[in-house]
């Protein structure tokens, strides 16, 4: 792992998001809770999603992450929530996935479907779904029309597909899925669930580190996007993306 990723070993999320959002995006897909489903959760970090989705559906999933040391943390979640008879993980990447044509109900990705970019998500995943499956995917997203050039072009670099709703349904729809429901995650699923936490992590990971250069460069970097968020977020956000596949 590198200094970053260990910094965000020790967090409940690896980015931003809510048990009560996730709980919406069930809801919104009109998911049976008691129908037995195959899951997919792509790039489930230490399973902020994968865990509540595991208590709330009658479900069978499969937790996706490149890094082992996630879904170390993830298993021992999983085995003291109880859920660990629903739940096997699979150290793999999302542009390499070794799942079967049509096999999987429902496809779930929070904060991690940009690793791959948007576009090529949504494509190369539709083929893992049956027929009328679903894919939740949250994505980064403008929720204005328009934005200061400086968090415009800050994040246009770091991200270049950023872009509004309207593009990325459309995107959904030139890939033969239906969108059935979009919202934008609140303030607070960045700042109170996964920026705040993280900022409390920051002096034990120097200390940790010895206050390495390469330390110090990460928590430089993190402290730049939490700045940008407080100062630009009536701009974008999180936008929780839900759709059926429909050819
Ligand atoms: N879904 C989690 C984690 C989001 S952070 C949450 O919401 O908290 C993005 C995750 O994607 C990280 O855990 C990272 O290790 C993983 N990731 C990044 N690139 C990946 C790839 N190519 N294949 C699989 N996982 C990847």
């Amino acid at each position: 792992m590198n200094q970053l990723q260990l910094l965000h070993k020790g967090a409940i999320r690896q980015g931003p998001g809510g048990d009560a959002e996730t709980e919406k995006a069930i809801d919104l897909a009109y998911i049976d809770r008691s129908a037995p489903l195959k899951i997919a959760d792509i790039g489930c970090g230490t399973g902020s999603s994968t865990l509540i989705v595991a208590r709330l559906l009658n479900a069978q999933i499969t937790a996706v992450d490149f890094l082992q040391d996630f879904l170390d943390v993830l298993e021992a979640r999983a085995q003291s929530e109880g859920v660990a008879d629903n739940i096997s993980c699979l150290c793999a990447s999302m542009d390499d996935l070794p799942f079967d044509e049509g096999e999987f109900d429902v496809f779930w990705s929070e904060g991690a479907i940009y690793n791959i970019g948007f576009q090529k998500g949504v494509a190369d995943w539709k083929r893992y779904l049956k027929p009328g499956g679903l894919l939740i995917a949250s994505e980064i997203s403008w929720i204005t029309s328009t934005r200061p050039s400086q968090i415009q072009n800050y994040w246009h670099s770091e991200y270049p597909e950023i872009d509004m709703a309207s593009s990325k349904i459309k995107v959904l729809e030139e890939n033969g899925y239906s969108p059935i429901g979009y919202f934008v995650l609140p303030e607070h699923c960045w700042l109170d669930n996964y920026y705040r936490p993280m900022q409390e992590r920051f002096q034990d990971f120097l200390d940790r580190n010895g206050n390495s250069e390469e330390a110090r460069a990460g928590v430089e970097t993190e402290a730049k996007e939490i700045e940008l968020f407080e100062q630009y977020k009536p701009y974008y956000s999180y936008g929780a993306y839900i759709a059926k596949k429909v050819r």
